[in-house]
């Protein structure tokens, strides 16, 4: 199938169930040149000049800019915002011949963990439909999962990759930080936030994580890394040993099938387990929240309504606002050494615990999610709703890469598990994932 035609079934896909049928709800606008750019990447297929990304068709969460269309970060305050730049990684993405088909619905600004945030409706869990997808990159994997595309980007604060990924029964993938360039990408909180790739499978994250990582002069942060060598993606790692995180979560079935996964694994690849406790990680949640309150704080000064739409205060949701008030009031002058710097010291020490346990391991093997995705519009308390993140908080404040891969279902719910490796290990990380894969 070229890529003319691959494109048409996705989109009669879309038409059929994305606002109508299933009313899925992944995509906040379409790219309507899409077929043109199809067809100018089959003639470079034909021709034999076309980059790594030819034939992959990819949707992008609504906080990465993309020329001429309309990155609202899923919010009223930028319902009317033309994008007029390529993020970085979209330049990239397009070098290679990847076609962008739309632009993916997520929770306002990427607060949340449901996708039930965004300003423009929920997006819903195409494995279970009265289900959330998790979030915040809610369409980014609803669109993937229920085949609208072939990959998608998101991306993650706290989880919002890796979240949905889970709950979705996708792959999904937080680089290492720094790792890909997050030049035009609307913050949520700068020193957390990282773009990462979503697909079906882990040769098709490897591929769309090859393209967008690397240092990139518009963001000062980003550093050079190893690129990801596609054909080491298929080696079984040796001698390996494997960090099983002993940290009690709500769901036991959960565990349990995480459990017997990583033994099967281990005794098929000789692989040697250990259970690893990780000191300070019951505070990761306490310590992420008044540090990404802050910061996105500090982000969304600039949308004052002089400049780009409407002013934040006065139409967002009340997620957003949550942080908003509560960013403002922690970093007041009154408070100063009490909750930020409070938050930062903690951080420090749970960095200072994943590398000592990368000494001992070199992979940590955990649930993505610790309980099954609630249904849509159910009340949970905001502690609730913060709660889905305890599994993958970790990583962002250490800036670690970590993987969700399906890895079976519970009540025909998908079920994801995490593997993080240390920082800049992400080709081995995806090397372990593919291994898992395998096991079928
Ligand atoms: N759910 C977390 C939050 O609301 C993570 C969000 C994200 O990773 N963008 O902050």
């Amino acid at each position: 199938m070229n890529t003319q035609q691959k494109l048409k079934k996705y989109l009669e896909e879309i038409e059929k169930n994305d606002k109508k049928g299933k009313k899925i709800n992944a995509f906040l606008q379409l790219n309507s040149d899409a077929l043109e750019d199809a067809k100018k990447i089959d003639e470079k297929i034909k021709k034999g000049v076309a980059g790594k990304l030819a034939g992959k068709i990819i949707a992008v969460k609504a906080n990465i800019n993309v020329r001429g269309m309309n990155i609202s970060c899923a919010s009223k305050v930028l319902e009317n915002y033309k994008a007029p730049y390529n993020a970085t990684v979209i330049e990239k993405i397009k070098k290679q011949d990847g076609l962008i088909i739309g632009i993916a619905n997520c929770d306002e600004f990427a607060c949340g963990s449901s996708g039930e945030t965004s300003a423009f409706g929920p997006t819903k869990n195409p494995q279970c439909l009265e289900l959330i997808p998790g979030g915040s990159s809610s369409g980014s994997a609803a669109s993937v999962s229920a085949d609208f595309c072939d990959m998608a980007l998101g991306s993650d604060t706290g989880g919002s990759i890796r979240n949905p990924a889970s709950h979705c029964g996708v792959v999904g993938v937080k680089p290492t930080y720094s790792s890909v360039s997050r030049y035009g990408l609307i913050d949520l909180a700068m020193s957390f936030d990282q773009i990462g790739p979503f697909a079906k499978n882990v040769l098709d994250v490897s591929l769309l994580l090859s393209v967008i990582q690397g240092k990139n002069f518009c963001d000062s942060i980003s550093q050079k890394s190893k690129i990801i060598n596609l054909k080491e993606i298929d080696k079984i790692p040796q001698n390996l040993k494997v960090g099983l995180l002993d940290f009690p979560i709500q769901d036991n079935n959960i565990q349990k099938l995480i459990n017997k996964k990583i033994q099967k694994a281990c005794e098929k690849y000789n692989w040697e387990i250990k259970k690893i406790k990780i000191p300070y990680l019951d505070l990761a949640i306490a310590t992420y929240y008044p540090l990404v309150y802050v910061e996105f704080f500090s982000a969304t000064r600039k949308l004052d309504g002089r400049r780009y739409g409407k002013k934040i205060e006065e139409v967002c949701g009340p997620e957003v606002l949550r942080r908003i008030l509560g960013g403002s009031e922690i970093a007041k002058a009154e408070h100063q050494g009490r909750y930020y710097y409070q938050a930062l010291k903690v951080r420090r020490l749970i960095k200072e615990e994943f590398r000592k346990a990368f000494t001992n391991v070199d992979c940590i093997i955990s649930p993505t999610v610790p309980r099954l995705p609630h249904k849509i519009k159910e009340k949970i308390s905001v502690e609730e709703m913060y709660d889905y993140d305890a599994l993958t908080i970790p990583s962002n404040l250490a800036g670690n890469c970590s993987i969700s891969i399906p890895v079976g279902k519970i009540n025909k719910i998908p079920v994801g598990m995490q593997i993080m490796c240390d920082k800049f290990q992400d080709e081995k990380m995806l090397q372990i994932a593919r291994s898992i894969e395998k096991l079928g």
